[in-house]
């Protein structure tokens, strides 16, 4: 079985549609998130567009704020302290990678909790290890919604993550272990990666490394998510083998097409939460 990311993000957008028109009756009031974008890195310009145009579909105002390469650190914090104020605002985005003369962390650290729809600040970072309720990076939070839609009850499961950045790998084992998963994180230091992978009831693979995994690391009846997004010869691909790997898994994501949408969708999703907590 293919797992059509598209079609799940497309209800996931639905819904929020849905409770945006019901918000805009009663408060009079959208969302509203600010996305801030330094320099001219063409993929980030890509996905700070298509997150606009998604933002905008589904009736969440956006603003892309646009900032020279050069920006010194100090003038982003001053801003993002007057977004953090800003009580029209409800959820703030720093598109990562930033330049070398910005250090990631502060930037990280200054966004307030309550409007960090990305998940990266460490007070939520903290209460999604403690098991708290907190803000979910979305693409754990999507890859999670997909395995779900697989398996309601994963009690048990052996979850094997490939990668181990807070990005991905991290926030993703802190939600396995949530459902109660047996969980293992392998990563580039680690001796025997395809013996772990065959253990894998539910594998998720976000190395960054194209057709890492092949058929036979995959075990029989398993669930496959591939994080990965790789170009090749101009061609979007994932970490795992599609064409092997399908034949052994009973489930498994696309690239493109399972996990992109859904990163999408779910920062949505976080925006309209923050947008009702705040
Ligand atoms: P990263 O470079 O920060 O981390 C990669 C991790 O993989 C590291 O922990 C590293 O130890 C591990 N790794 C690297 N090579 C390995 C190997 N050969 N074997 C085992 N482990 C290995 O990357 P990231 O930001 O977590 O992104 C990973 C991938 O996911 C990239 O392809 C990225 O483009 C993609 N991504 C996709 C989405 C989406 O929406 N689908 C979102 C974010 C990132």
């Amino acid at each position: 079985m293919i797992i059509d990311g598209k079609k799940y993000s497309e209800e996931i957008k639905n819904e929020i549609k849905r409770e945006i028109n019901e918000l805009k009756k009663k408060k009079n009031e959208i969302p509203c998130l600010v996305v801030i974008l330094i320099g001219s890195f063409e993929p980030s310009k890509i996905y700070v567009r298509n997150k606009e145009k998604v933002a905008n579909e589904v009736g969440i105002k956006s603003k892309i704020l646009k900032y020279p390469v050069d920006i010194k650190e100090q003038e982003i914090l001053n801003k993002i302290k007057e977004l953090n104020n800003d009580k029209d605002v409800h959820g703030i985005l720093v598109q990562l990678p930033l330049p070398k003369q910005i250090n990631v962390k502060n930037i990280i650290n200054s966004i307030d909790p309550k409007k960090d729809v990305d998940g990266f600040n460490p007070i939520n970072v903290g209460n999604l290890a403690s098991g708290y309720k907190s803000i979910v990076p979305c693409t754990p939070l999507g890859c999670m919604i997909l395995i779900k839609k697989i398996e309601k009850k994963i009690d048990g499961k052996h979850a094997v993550i490939i990668g181990r950045s807070n990005l991905n790998g991290k926030p993703m084992s802190q939600l396995l272990l949530k459902e109660n998963c047996t969980v293992t994180i392998v990563h580039s230091k680690t001796k025997d990666i395809k013996t772990e992978c065959k253990k894998a009831d539910i594998l998720v693979a976000a190395a960054g490394v194209p057709n890492l995994v092949r058929g036979s690391w995959i075990k029989d009846g398993s669930i496959v998510i591939d994080v990965g997004i790789n170009k090749i010869n101009g061609k979007l691909v994932g970490d795992v083998h599609f064409d092997e790997a399908k034949e052994k898994a009973r489930a498994i994501t696309p690239v493109p097409g399972g996990v992109g949408p859904m990163t999408i969708a779910c920062l949505l999703k976080n925006t309209l939460e923050c947008f009702k907590d705040l």
